[in-house]
């Protein structure tokens, strides 16, 4: 019965060297959050030795019966936050839940439609190293010049290559995803519409984005971005035949044993999504975002698509002469942690990229509001101004420790 520190000291350091970098680095990426001491309470519980093959009340091993409790209660809040009948919170990571959807929906070597990787698409929406774009036939659409999704293009594309399933859904789109011009596309083609969610289900949740409900026929998220849970992967469907086909292809299509820790942790998350607190959370999310794309737009920066609906601006350096790269790196030194992306139009590698992703989530989820984000924006600026002046990315560093100390998210006994 030791302690992690009398256990193992090793790793007790460096999750205490992990808590300080959280605490006094500002953390920017878009699809990170920090979870409540209660759900990390969950995810560290005796629930983590427990096998419980099967879903909730058919078991594949003894001794589920708390197991049960735990999950049904995580499937519950779960439809009941995003309106649906069915949901499987046995995913390990959003992208098995994308895996399962394909692997129940589709044969190998089936059509898919998704969002280029390059465009603010995820790997698993038909990128060709993954999986998706290994087993299946992958197309894509994009954004046009504007950062945007033009639907009659989609709807073109679709046409063309009749795929049997779309994927709408993104990893870095600033702007609203209309669910219901999905559908249309679906429909005109015959496709089943799958969206991923795993970026604004969140605001999704709080009413503060448009539902993919009633307009997809299957949704995947992960738990662990804008919804704030622990990490892991959600199902859901309205439709019962599809259920069933989820729940085959997660157990035992894709995985064993689910990890009960997380899904109690889950059920844990959702409940403090559905207390009422959540909704100016999301709404907080949203105005700090739209500030910090404010102040970048009137210190000269090029916003892809000039704004943000959502949690996140993407900053694209294509009229400048340093790349996302450097912009994540120089950041990085002055505390601010964020992470370079492709923008539309790029010009540069992958590794090197002409822009970088910034998300509100985190800070939001630290109390922090409007003002913050304008210091927090100016620091941002003032950092890209002077890419290479590391004394000054230095001297940042020390303020913005200084304000990331009032707001202080674990303090040393919540994890
Ligand atoms: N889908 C989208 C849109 C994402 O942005 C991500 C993660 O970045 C995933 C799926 C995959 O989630 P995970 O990293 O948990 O596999």
């Amino acid at each position: 019965n030791k302690s992690l520190k009398d256990a193992d000291k090793e790793i007790f350091d460096i999750v205490e060297s992990e808590l300080e970098r959280q605490t006094y680095h500002l953390e920017m990426i878009a699809s990170e959050n920090f979870t409540s001491p209660a759900v990390m309470e969950a995810m560290g519980s005796v629930f983590t030795n427990k096998y419980a093959e099967g879903y909730p009340y058919k078991r594949y091993y003894g001794g589920c019966e708390f197991a049960d409790k735990a999950e049904q209660l995580a499937i519950d809040r779960a439809c009941e936050i995003f309106g649906c009948n069915y949901a499987n919170v046995q995913p390990h990571a959003g992208s098995q839940a994308n895996g399962a959807v394909y692997a129940a929906l589709l044969k190998a070597g089936d059509k898919i439609l998704g969002m280029d990787l390059s465009h603010g698409g995820h790997l698993t929406h038909g990128s060709k190293p993954s999986f998706s774009g290994k087993n299946y036939q992958a197309f894509y659409y994009g954004v046009e010049l504007d950062g945007r999704i033009n639907y009659d293009k989609v709807m073109e594309i679709a046409k063309i290559t009749q795929p049997k399933i779309i994927v709408c859904g993104a990893s870095a789109y600033a702007r609203e995803i209309d669910f219901s011009k999905f559908r249309e596309i679906a429909d005109a083609v015959g496709a089943i519409l799958f969206a991923d969610i795993a970026h604004i289900a969140g605001l999704v949740a709080a009413g503060e984005h448009m539902s993919p409900f009633p307009y997809a026929d299957v949704v995947t998220t992960t738990t662990h971005k804008t919804l704030r849970g622990p990490r892991g992967g959600l199902i859901m469907t309205n439709d019962e035949e599809i259920a069933k086909k989820i729940n085959s292809a997660i157990f035992p299509g894709l995985q064993g044993g689910p990890l009960v820790h997380v899904m109690a942790a889950k059920a844990v998350a959702f409940k403090e999504v559905l207390d009422p607190s959540w909704k100016d959370y999301a709404k907080q999310v949203k105005a700090n975002a739209k500030k910090l794309g404010e102040v970048l737009v009137s210190r000269g920066y090029d916003i892809v698509s000039g704004g943000t609906d959502n949690h996140l601006v993407l900053v694209s350096f294509l009229n400048k002469p340093f790349s996302g790269k450097d912009a994540d790196a120089a950041l990085g030194n002055a505390g601010i942690t964020v992470n370079k992306n492709t923008v539309p139009g790029e010009t540069r590698s992958p590794f090197v990229t002409s822009g970088i992703r910034i998300g509100s989530p985190a800070l939001t989820s630290r109390g922090m509001k409007e003002a913050e984000f304008e210091i927090i924006a100016n620091k941002i600026c003032d950092v890209l101004d002077n890419i290479e002046d590391t004394a000054l990315h230095a001297k940042i560093k020390e303020e913005l420790k200084e304000l990331a100390s009032n707001f202080v998210i674990y303090n040393q006994s919540t994890y």
